[in-house]
């Protein structure tokens, strides 16, 4: 079965799994390696969406050696079962201009599912010609606007005539290259400078997109960005054990591994793959009394989990 983190079904398995009296004793077995493997290309972005702490970013700005990325890509090829790869972090993937060619590797070392997260504001003809011709099997598209108005003043920076004709643009060449792949998300997230125009967000793509393929459009809702924004009222108590350390593993550009992607200055360290393995992190000490701690609802050592709305509720 295939969990969709979108559908009511998955929504309610993940409540349940995130009980610590139900699911308590179950804590401390954890899958020999991640499902997850989240591989940040760069943390630079050109856009500052109103929503995002990028100006709470102090960590540097840059792009993962390639040389590194081959490396984590030459571990994954050995492993029996892949996990499904994101090559995005926090910033916009499309800014790297290696971005097919890592693409293409990982699907050379086996990789069945690539995906990124991206604004599309640089999607240009022969980027998309680029993606799609490297095999990426995913795209999620942020489109938190549905005209010039509420486009602009919420992903402040792009322009969005131009983001809407990239994306008109790719499905069109998409499907002159008789391909499926990558598959479309478009997200929106309702809030004030959009003025949650859910209806007609839906309306000015649903004839666009190709379900057939797989195509499909998102609405999502703002969280707090592990503290970066205060949007979700923190409630008193801790109720929920986090699995990310049960399932996914977040790779920064410098190769540092840290808790989850919230963590985006990189204060939750669990270890750095320039010199250790996937496999050595996963199943190290760090991450294990991470495990521990996350088990038991003691956060207090993680000062980004004690600033994530994610915990506060089931
Ligand atoms: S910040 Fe902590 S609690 Fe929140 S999602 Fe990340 S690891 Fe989990």
């Amino acid at each position: 079965m295939l969990l969709n983190i979108g559908d009511k079904k998955t929504k309610f398995l993940l409540s349940l799994a995130k009980t610590p009296l139900l699911f308590y004793p179950h804590y401390k077995y954890h899958l020999p390696l991640p499902t997850v493997l989240m591989v940040e290309n760069t943390n630079h972005c050109n856009a500052e969406c109103v929503m995002c702490p990028r100006d709470t970013l102090s960590r540097k700005r840059g792009f993962m050696d390639f040389g590194l990325f081959e490396k984590i890509m030459r571990e994954v090829s050995s492993l029996r079962r892949k996990p499904v790869t994101h090559l995005h972090g926090f910033g916009e993937p499309l800014l790297d201009k290696l971005l097919a060619e890592r693409v293409q590797h990982a699907k050379t070392c086996g990789i069945t599912h690539t995906y990124i997260v991206t604004n599309a504001s640089l999607l240009f003809p022969e980027t998309s010609r680029k993606v799609i011709g490297a095999g990426l099997d995913k795209m999620k598209i942020s489109f938190y606007g549905t005209d010039e108005e509420s486009y602009n003043t919420t992903m402040k920076g792009l322009n969005f005539k131009v983001t809407f004709q990239n994306i008109t643009e790719f499905l069109r060449i998409r499907k002159d290259m008789k391909r499926g792949n990558p598959r479309l998300i478009l997200q929106y997230i309702p809030n004030e400078t959009n003025h949650a125009k859910t209806e007609e967000f839906k309306a000015l793509w649903s004839a666009l997109i190709d379900t057939k393929v797989g195509d499909c459009l998102n609405v999502s809702s703002l969280h707090n960005y592990g503290g970066g924004r205060p949007y979700n009222h923190l409630g008193k108590k801790i109720v929920s054990v986090c699995y990310f350390p049960w399932t996914t593993m977040s790779v920064l550009w410098d190769g540092r591994v840290v808790t989850c992607c919230m963590d985006s200055n990189g204060v939750q360290v669990v270890g750095d793959l320039n010199s250790q393995s996937i496999q050595e992190v996963w199943n190290g000490a760090v991450l294990s009394r991470v495990r521990d701690n996350f088990r038991k609802l003691d956060y207090r050592d993680y000062p980004v989990c004690l600033s994530c709305d994610w915990v506060r509720r089931r």
